[in-house]
Formats: structure tokens, sequence, C-alpha cells
């Protein structure tokens, strides 16, 4: 019997990381959940160190951290805790951890993400922002340092499994990537000025955090996923479709030159994506039901509306332009949906504040990690002051 696999979980309180937790839970023999991290949510860490017993439990935020080992006093516990960005980035280069879920919503997640791969350790990926902001530097410090990059965002999930050894080959003519439209898709009526955060973050197939969530009502989580699956698999920009699918079962497709479609499909879970890469190249269960093809709903594919919803437009075009742009987008986007789910914003402002971001701030074409970092902090003063600007909001 092999050592268990001692996975680190990034974000381990959010819905990425509870449901990891629920698939290592369920093969103890194979996975140890050795480190913990989250930001300041004490209650749930707390929970989760009492259930999971992890060696080392870091919050990002140091009085959350301070709050967290007082909770966990005397409760016969050998975590320890840490507190502080640095400790998280420690945290995911330790030695002695072997798999990184990197299930931190957003740009917070980004250095600990290249602590991982700088570390050469299997890192499962949905921390799609990152990628997106540094896609080359992130890809060749996997390479450089012989990382293992496996995709779990589930679309890139089924685009890995449906390629042969996960990578693109001579002969692919499109990657194509399926959006479920979200909550608003099938309101063609529906003004989209006054919908609510709310009614945003529900997604009519899967639950997940509420940034991804209005990501995947402005379309914009579509945007980011092509540009994820650009850095991930090598596939120019014109080569990457989005189809809108609104039954979520096909999670995404290969099409190659001889007229083959290979395509992956389940019942939206994410614990799929999730199992298939903690334990790739083997196969474990995963408490999802098998799909039932008989009574599953028939299979649709249209064509997104890309005026309703100009973030996907967006994305495409700060791919285009490349260098610092997808950083900058990136950046207005979270501003803007903070913002959103504040009550500060509408729900239609989101796109013109990227849009006029991304025209505002110095495209730098071949950044390194600093012109990186200074893109996305001017990006964020912009974005945040066009969200108080009026004739922004409104
Ligand atoms: P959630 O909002 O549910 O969870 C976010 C997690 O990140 C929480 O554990 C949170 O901790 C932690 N966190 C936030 N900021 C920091 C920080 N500064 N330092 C350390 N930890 C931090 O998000 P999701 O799980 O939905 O999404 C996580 C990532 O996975 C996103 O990038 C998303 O795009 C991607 N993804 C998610 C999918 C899903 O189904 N949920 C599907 C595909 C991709 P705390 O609780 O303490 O705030
Ligand atoms: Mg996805």
């Amino acid at each position: 019997m092999s050592v268990p696999a001692r996975v680190c979980i990034l974000g381990a309180t959010g819905s990425i990381g509870v449901q990891t937790l629920d698939i290592v839970r369920r093969h103890p023999s194979r996975f140890v959940a050795d480190t913990l991290v989250a930001h300041r949510n004490v209650e749930s860490m707390a929970d989760l160190c009492r259930d999971f017993r992890p060696r080392l439990a870091v919050m990002a935020d140091a009085v959350a951290a301070d709050r967290l080992a007082s909770q966990l006093r005397g409760q016969g516990l050998d975590t320890r805790v840490e507190g502080g960005p640095d400790a998280v980035a420690a945290a995911a280069a330790e030695s002695t951890i072997d798999t990184v879920v990197a299930g931190i919503v957003g740009a917070a997640g980004l250095a600990a993400n290249l602590a991982a791969a700088r570390s050469g350790k299997r890192i499962l990926l949905a921390n799609k922002e990152a990628l997106v902001m540094t896609g080359p530097l992130f890809m060749s410090a996997v390479r450089q340092h012989g990382a293992t990059l496996l995709p779990i965002d589930s679309e890139h999930n089924a685009v890995f499994q449906v390629l042969p050894e996960g990578r693109l080959v001579r002969g692919v003519r499109k990657v194509w990537l399926t959006c479920s439209g979200g909550p608003f898709r099938d309101l063609p009526d529906l003004d989209l000025a006054s919908v609510t955060p709310d009614q945003a973050c529900k997604h009519p197939n899967w639950s997940m955090g509420r940034k991804i969530s209005v990501d995947s009502a402005t379309l914009m989580n579509k945007g980011l996923e092509v540009i994820e699956a650009h850095w991930l698999f090598g596939a120019p920009a014109e080569d990457i479709e989005v189809v809108i699918h609104p039954q979520s079962i096909v999670h995404s497709m290969v099409e190659y030159d001889d007229g083959s479609i290979l395509a992956q499909l389940g019942n939206p879970d994410m614990r799929t994506p999730i199992a298939h890469a903690l334990a790739w190249p083997e196969r474990i269960e995963a408490g999802v039901p098998p799909l039932d093809l008989v009574a599953m709903p028939p299979l649709t594919f249209r064509t997104p509306d890309r005026d309703r919803f100009p973030c996907l437009g967006l994305a495409y075009e700060a791919l285009r332009l490349g260098g610092t742009a997808p950083a900058v987008l990136n950046a207005a986007n979270e501003v803007a949906v903070a913002a959103f789910l504040d009550g500060g914003l509408r729900f239609t402002a989101i796109p013109r504040i990227i849009e006029s971001t991304l025209a505002r701030v110095p495209l730098v074409r071949q950044p390194d990690l600093d012109a990186v970092l200074q893109a996305d902090c001017t990006a964020r003063e912009l974005a945040g002051a066009l969200t108080r600007d009026r004739n922004f909001a409104r």
C-alpha cells in the first residue's frame, strides 16, 4: 500500500475547498488533508480543523489566525496555526506537501500558486484569475520546476480528458468550451440594469462562490476560461469557441481535423473534475451519481449573445492584445464585481468599467511579474474610481 498524498488546500473554506475535502474524506488511504488555508472565515476553518485534524491551518488574515488559534486551544488538536500572506505562500511550497489545490478566489491566490509551481508540486488549478494574470510566467515556472498542472475548472478538465495525454496535438481544429449561459440566459426581456446580486448568484446548474457566480451571469467567467484554455493548452484564441449548453452535461469538447468531436459528459458536480485530477492517471469514486442517459434532458447548443453579455468579447480582446491586458481585464472585473455584490453598481455597468479600464491602462507587451502586479494595481485604482463615478455606476 502506498503512502497517502499530502494535500494542501488553498481556499479550504470555499466551494472548491469543501468539495475537495469531500473527496479526501472518501479516500483516507490515498489522501491526507495536511494543510488548510483560508482568508478570515474562522468559524468554518475551526470546524474543518476539528473534522480533518490538519497538520497546519493558515489564515491569510493575521487577526483571524489569532482568533482561530484561541478557538482551537484546549481541543486536543495538534494543528499548528499560522497567519499572514507569507505563511500562505510558504504553506504551498512546504517540502512535505505533494499536491496543492489552488482554490483561492481571484488575484489573491497568485503568490501561493506561483510558490507551488516553483516548488514543483502537483497543482490542481481552479483559481483561473491568477493564471489569466500571469499566463506565460506561470506556465514557464511550471515547466522550469517540473510541476504537474492539472485543471479542475470543469471545462478545462474536460478538454484535458479528451486530448491525447492532456496536450494539444497536430490535427486539433477547435477547442469548444461549453457555457451554461448563467441565470439570465432564458430571460431576453429582463432589464439587466435592474438585477440584484442575489438574482445574479442564483446559478441554474452549479452551486459556487459569489464572485464566480456573478462572472457566470455576465459571461466573464467564460471569457476568463477562454484565456485559461489558451495558456493551459496553447490553443490560439481563434481556435477556442464558446457555445451555450444550458444543461451543463457536456463539459467541453475538442474538434479534430478528421471530423471527430470528442466530449466529456457527466452530471454537473465539481467533485468529478476534482476527483479526476486528485487521482490522475487513475480513477476513483467521487460520490457523483452516474449520468442517466435515458432520463437526461435533450442536449442543446446555441451561440452566445455577445451584445447582451459584452464581457465575453472583452476577454477575447484582452487575449488578442496580450501582455498586461488580461491582468487589467481581471483586476477591473474583480473590482466591478465586488462593487456590484456590495450593492454599489448596476450589473450592466460591469462591462463598461472593464472596457474603460482596459482602454486607460497602458499596455506592457512582455511584462515580468512586477509589471503585471503594477498593471493589476493601476487597474484596480482606475476601476475603483469608475465605480464611484455616477456616469459609470448607473
Ligand atoms: P469561494 O468564494 O467559495 O471560496 C473562496 C476561498 O478563497 C475561501 O476559502 C476564502 O477564504 C479563500 N480566500 C479568499 N481570499 C483569500 C486570501 N486573500 N488568502 C487566502 N484565501 C483566500 O470561491 P470558489 O470556491 O467558488 O472559487 C474558488 C476559485 O475556483 C475561483 O478562482 C473560481 O473561479 C474557481 N472555480 C470555482 C468553481 C466552483 O464550482 N466553485 C468552478 C471552477 C472554478 P474565506 O472563506 O476565509 O474567505
Ligand atoms: Mg468552469
